[in-house]
């Protein structure tokens, strides 16, 4: 294993953070996982696995030893009749849907991008949208992970159940995982339906919207009438050739995605950075020019999009009914901010789950995720924000920006104890601790 002591910098996607590692380890297999760990104790270093840094916040910044998993990948059992797939922690979604897909497999429901590891994106309770579908946590089966002493603990709903509901969303606070197992669908196609909306009719409809569609969200850029709304439905696998649109050509995927989406709104995102009196305006023109698309694609590409233009976010968890709520006071707040905002929001939705950290613990979710361009100045808009979804006890997601403490998130976590009593019996020493789990767990 290369355990190297240099100095390189670690650095999240969105600049958002950054830290200095003291030691930097790339274990290529399970030994070697856990002699980091052991080496890191015998050390007195702190250890975080690292993901591919695509969390806002520093959820994975480390001053101790940082273990990069990007040595570690790959599908080491599966089983197509039972759709069972164990997955090394360190393979990327993009790896993995590869993978998947050559075994006839798909994941049931993914986010908008797909470069985050396995573990990176479980451990911060990374989601899609659909509201008879969990987030990826809930794909969980069984996990192994390399605890604080070097042991390896296997754990499922019916092995160390306890761990097991604790380390599906475990924020890199209870150990390295090593291996996921996760209960994968026959692969699938998806109709993708997007098309401009007024927002006010989709929030009147929202109810038949998220419930009607497998897989609904929206974009609403936050000084236009228009949205896009988003419906992605399975396509039942006898559906004869030529009653379906086809997939997106090659060019029109590239028009779309790399040239409206990335290079040309990216544009305009640094026309408003140099002139934000421009914004509103620029927003306005970015609404309107939303037009309408139909396509039938296997699933994970059309759940995940090219995201080249750097933003900062923030997501919140709200009970599904009080959507409006926030949208409606989000709608009044924006015109008044000193600085205008040059992003869209986006509005998804998750069936409850029973993951005592993920954010849709218990209830039925709507997700709001805020943006601002990189270099814009986000704080007023972010702390504005805070302060609505806060009257609708809105959960905050792990990876993206927040303020919350362990004294707010204990009020908004029913099992929040219970993660921090299993944290401490399988970290007593606080091995995998960093700034940010202090904040958000307490000491
Ligand atoms: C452009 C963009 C789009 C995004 N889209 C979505 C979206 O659609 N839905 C959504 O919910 N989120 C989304 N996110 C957020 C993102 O999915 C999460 O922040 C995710 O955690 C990032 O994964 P990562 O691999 O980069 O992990 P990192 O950010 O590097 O790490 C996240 C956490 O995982 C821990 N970790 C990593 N590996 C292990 C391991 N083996 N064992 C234990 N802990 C580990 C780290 O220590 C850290 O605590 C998006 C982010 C960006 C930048």
């Amino acid at each position: 294993m290369k355990a190297a002591a240099d100095h390189r910098v670690w650095r999240n996607w969105a600049g958002t953070a950054t830290a200095a590692p003291a030691r930097w380890c790339r274990p290529g297999n399970q030994a070697e996982i856990a002699a980091a760990v052991r080496d890191a104790a015998a050390s007195g270093l702190t250890v975080r696995a690292l993901g591919s840094g695509h969390s806002f916040t520093a959820v994975a910044a480390t001053s101790g030893a940082a273990l990069d998993l990007s040595a570690w990948t790959g599908i080491t059992a599966a089983d197509t009749r039972t759709g069972l797939v164990t997955v090394r922690s360190g393979t990327t979604l993009r790896a993995l849907n590869a993978e998947l897909s050559g075994l006839g497999l798909a994941m049931a429901n993914l986010g908008d991008i797909d470069v985050q590891t396995l573990a990176g994106a479980l451990s911060t309770g990374t989601h899609g949208t659909g509201a008879r579908l969990g987030g990826l946590a809930t794909q969980i089966e069984a996990l192994e992970l390399v605890l604080a002493d070097g042991s390896v603990a296997a754990c499922s709903a019916t092995s160390r159940p306890e761990l097991f509901a604790a380390a599906r969303v475990g924020l890199g606070a209870l150990g390295v995982i090593s291996t996921v197992t996760l209960r994968c669908v026959p692969a699938f196609t998806l109709l993708a339906d997007e098309r401009p909306m007024p927002v006010d009719e989709v929030l009147e409809q929202f109810d038949a919207l998220a419930g009607g569609n497998d897989h609904f969200e929206f974009y609403w850029f936050p000084y236009g009438r228009n949205a896009l709304v988003k419906r992605n439905n399975r396509v039942p696998g006898a559906a004869a050739a030529g009653s379906v649109p086809p997939p997106l050509p090659a060019w029109r995927r590239f028009w779309e995605y790399e040239v409206m989406e990335n290079a040309g709104f990216g544009a305009l995102c640094r026309l408003g950075r140099a002139r934000p009196r421009l914004i509103p305006g620029l927003n306005k023109f970015s609404s309107s020019a939303l037009s309408a698309r139909t396509y039938t694609e296997t699933s994970h590409r059309v759940f995940v999009t090219p995201r080249r233009v750097r933003f900062t976010e923030s997501e919140y968890a709200v009970p599904r009914e009080s959507l409006g709520h926030v949208v409606a006071e989000l709608r009044r707040a924006v015109p008044r901010l000193a600085d205008p905002v040059m992003f869209p929001v986006e509005i998804r939705v998750a069936a409850a789950d029973d993951i005592w950290l993920s954010t849709a613990y218990g209830r039925e979710s709507a997700y709001i995720a805020i943006h601002q361009y990189t270099g814009l100045p986000y704080q007023d808009y972010f702390d504005r924000f805070e302060a609505i979804v806060a009257e609708v006890a809105g959960r905050p997601h792990w990876g993206k920006m927040h303020s919350l403490d362990a004294a707010r998130l204990t009020a908004l976590y029913p099992r929040f104890e219970d993660f921090r009593r299993v944290r401490a019996e399988a970290d007593p020493e606080g091995r995998f601790g960093n700034a940010y789990l202090t904040r958000v767990l307490g000491d």
